[in-house]
């Protein structure tokens, strides 16, 4: 049903794994998708997913998740669920069972120990205005603490305690002793270890000391024997802390950290801490929420695995800038839809229309795809009373309109010439009904002596069914909503991202399940939605995309 796999990018991540494999270095890859379970995934993630578990399908390797859960107070169980079913909705999965950072808590533990009998960390208890002042700045170097020089045999002790819950929360930490003059203010003696009693999701209460990411990452990873350790750029500055963790325990294996520019798209935020204020705010009305950037938003919006996993290969993977436009996303899952989104008529702003010649119309046959007739098809029920799209007729029609107007004929989809007598309105001068007449001779066939050209779609109103249409769009205004520290990304929030209208649908689409897919011909790609539609009772459909860009044409 969808388009055939597009061919691998290359790409300089690529071009080092396909050296190592060829040189012996490696004889089949390794790599991990490390998300901390505190938010939902976005399309950021969506990249580095696509990446990490890609490169193993495509080399025949493995690919691990691993949460990284070094931060109880923000985690959570139901974070860690989220990011295990869109990882598998995205369509991959992880080798063997989920791994967590906290599976390693007691061997982190003994490998500090490790280093403090090097000589290689120490417990240092200056107050954090004290370790501010030491650290130095991006221009001066650091001093040392009076405390780095501690016994081993002191240190051993403190850490023990520490560990035992003899201190209190941030009183002390265990640092790396490597170098306080260092240019990079990361390798400044980093703390490995913090105190902080917070309940764990998977540890619940038993520790009270926990280890720093960089300390525990690096360490997670030689412990998975992965390879390659794909990151985004901003750890760049850390790989030299990634290496000496490394480089001063004996570890199995030493992988690779290698970094990549992260994703920013247009017209949305790509940040977890943003996108949690979008819905403490009540903004949205969840992280699935269709406008959402999240993988379970995009979902619920309709947004196809595959059109996800082709917009991750066609932005492709660098250490430059990697600022894509939303429509780049939004055409990638038009084009998935396409072809697979059968289609039927829908009316999102009904204007009644009385027939009145309709003795003796016949209903016609339709199906449900152009290119696909193993679709199927349906039939369209045509009767006195129809529906027609409002804005398709225009009492005073502007140049060029092809659509319907007194006097005018145009094609209803799949059924007759049709033409408008006559216009009914209300005390207002509101046009509530037309009436018209269609050309019998015109079903299935061109009329005699004319050409119409117009084709609009139309429901039977007493075939149609009633439905709630959500019709989205983007969430903010602006292509960088937060790229501006002074004003608030939420000022650049979209005013008219949601309209709920009560619409009309063809009784074909009655009993689809959730998650169901269309195209609603001349309106755009529709998905029932997961959550509120119930098949048969209340039909709830949310809009995915348009049918094309109606974004391009008002930029200026
Ligand atoms: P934070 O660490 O601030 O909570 P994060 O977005 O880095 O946020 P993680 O859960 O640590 O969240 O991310 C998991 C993986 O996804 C990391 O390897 C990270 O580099 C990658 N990732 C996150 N955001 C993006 C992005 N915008 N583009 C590409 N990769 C991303
Ligand atoms: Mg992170």
């Amino acid at each position: 049903m969808s388009s055939n796999p597009q061919a691998p990018v290359s790409h300089f991540i690529r071009n080092i794994i396909e050296a190592d494999l060829a040189s012996g270095k490696h004889r089949g890859i390794v790599t991990r998708f490390p998300p901390e379970p505190n938010g939902y995934l976005h399309i950021g993630h969506a990249k580095s997913i696509c990446l990490n578990f890609g490169l193993a399908l495509e080399y025949g390797g493995k690919c691990n998740l691993r949460f990284d859960d070094t931060n109880p107070e923000k985690e959570s169980e139901e974070y860690a669920r989220s990011i295990q079913e869109d990882v598998r909705w995205l369509g991959f999965q992880w080798d063997g069972t989920v791994r967590w950072a906290s599976d390693y808590f007691d061997a982190l533990y003994g490998f500090a120990v490790k280093l403090i009998e090097r000589g290689l960390a120490y417990v240092d208890d200056l107050t954090p205005e004290q370790m501010r002042e030491y650290r130095g700045t991006l221009t001066e170097p650091g001093k040392n603490s009076p405390n780095r020089d501690r016994p081993v045999a002191e240190n051993l002790d403190l850490f023990a305690r520490m560990k035992g819950g003899e201190f209190p929360d941030g009183s002390m930490v265990l640092r790396a002793k490597i170098d306080m003059a260092s240019p990079n203010i990361n390798l400044r003696d980093p703390a490995l270890y913090r105190i902080r009693r917070a309940h764990h999701i998977r540890t619940g209460d038993s520790w009270c000391i926990y280890p720093m990411y960089d300390y525990t990452h690096c360490i997670s990873d030689a412990l998975e024997n992965i390879t390659h350790s794909l990151c985004t750029l901003e750890f760049e500055d850390h790989r030299p802390l990634y290496d000496w963790v490394l480089d001063h325990l004996d570890m199995p294996c030493h992988p690779q950290q290698i970094e990549f520019s992260r994703l920013e798209l247009h017209y949305t935020i790509t940040s977890k801490r943003k996108l949690l204020q979008l819905v403490t705010e009540n903004r949205v009305s969840g992280w699935d929420d269709p406008r959402m950037p999240t993988i379970s938003g995009m979902r619920r919006r309709g947004y196809t695995p595959e059109g996800i996993r082709e917009f991750a290969r066609r932005i492709g993977i660098s250490k430059s800038a990697n600022v894509v436009d939303m429509a780049v996303l939004e055409a990638c899952v038009r084009e998935d839809l396409e072809a697979r989104a059968p289609r039927v008529m829908a009316i999102v702003n009904p204007l009644k229309v009385s027939i009145t010649n309709a003795d003796g119309a016949q209903s016609r046959e339709a199906g449900f795809h152009p290119n696909h007739p193993e679709f199927g098809s349906r039939v369209v029920p045509f009767s006195q009373q129809l529906l027609i799209e409002a804005d398709d007729f225009a009492e005073v029609p502007p140049p060029g309109w092809q659509r319907l107007t007194l006097g005018g004929e145009i094609r209803l989809r799949y059924s007759y010439v049709m033409r408008c007598d006559e216009v009914v309105k209300d005390a207002s001068g509101k046009v509530i009904e037309l009436k018209c007449s269609i050309d019998h001779a015109t079903l299935g066939k061109n009329p005699e002596g004319r050409k119409v050209k117009g084709v609009i779609h139309f429901l039977s109103c007493e075939h149609a069914l009633p439905a709630e249409i959500r019709l989205y769009d983007r969430l903010f205004n602006a292509p960088e909503p937060d790229g501006d520290r002074d004003v608030d990304f939420s000022t650049h929030l979209n005013p008219h991202s949601l309209d709920v209208v009560s619409g009309w649908v063809e009784a074909a689409v009655r009993d689809a399940a959730p998650e169901t897919r269309y195209q609603f011909e001349r309106l755009g790609y529709f998905c029932t939605d997961r959550r509120d539609h119930r098949p048969g009772e209340k039909l709830v459909f949310n809009r995915t995309v348009t049918l094309k860009d109606s974004w391009a044409k008002e930029q200026p």
